[in-house]
């Protein structure tokens, strides 16, 4: 008899708790930000194009290989708008087929690819979970919207950049005063060897007017002189 007024307790007290689960699929509980859903592509807004260059890098790596993607000359590469030379043209992942694993986003150099809070993709046919590009790109535009998503590194500057950036740098050093060359400095030490440097090439070259530094004695006289002195005695 205790017992069950024990028991009864404890159901009147359970109705006066907080709820912790959700009438599913009416009411949805927010997912932790660390949650792993279904990987999406990342679009880049300061080039308005995908991080995504189809280096096919996840597509070999993918244990489950259900991944695809095609590569295509970057358009906005040939109008110097983007530093990206390819960009993705097709990109295909049957989600059916993923198993969350994450070594798509691991393996990926160009922060292109993430780990979305997307989960919840039933359907009834067999190929009704392949997702393409446009589908991927906006799985990952709400997931970078959601999270306030960043790159983990600036972006490379696109051919334009670097042509207005090298104009800003000549505008500002023909700005610039040329700075006047020091004299160079003389010293005692010194003065021989600049006597030297100095000296024109026909002073090197002739022997009466060569500069000899003064610490090399003059070269010794090997007869000239004597052979002088019996031609005019
Ligand atoms: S998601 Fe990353 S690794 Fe995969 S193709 Fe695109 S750039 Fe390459
Ligand atoms: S999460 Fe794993 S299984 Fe899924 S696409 Fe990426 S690499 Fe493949």
């Amino acid at each position: 008899m205790i017992n069950s007024w024990k028991a009864l307790g404890v159901t009147l007290a359970s109705f006066t708790r907080k709820k912790v689960t959700a009438e599913y699929p009416k009411e949805h509980l927010p997912v932790d930000e660390r949650y792993m859903g279904f990987p999406a592509l990342l679009w880049d807004s300061s080039r308005d194009e995908p991080f995504c260059t189809g280096c096919m890098v996840c597509v070999r790596y993918c244990p489950t290989q259900c991944m695809k993607a095609e590569m295509h000359d970057n358009p906005k590469f040939a109008s110097g708008d983007s530093h990206r030379r390819k960009i993705i043209e097709t990109f295909e992942i049957n989600l059916n087929r993923c198993i969350l694993c994450g070594i798509c986003v691991d393996v990926c150099n160009f922060d292109a690819i993430e780990m979305s809070h997307e989960h919840e993709l039933a359907g009834r046919g067999r190929n009704d979970q392949r997702v393409d590009l446009p589908q991927l790109l906006a799985m990952g535009r709400k997931y970078q919207t959601e999270t306030g998503w960043k790159p983990s590194k600036p972006n490379a500057l696109s051919p334009k950049e670097k042509e207005a950036q090298a104009a800003a740098a000549a505008a500002q050093a023909s700005e610039t005063p040329a700075t006047p060359r020091p004299a160079p400095l003389i010293t005692p030490a010194t003065a021989p060897m600049t006597a030297v440097a100095t000296a024109s090439a026909a002073q090197l070259l002739d022997p009466a007017t060569t500069v000899r530094p003064a610490h090399i004695p003059p070269a010794p006289d090997m007869g000239d002189s004597q052979d002088k002195e019996a031609a005019a005695g």
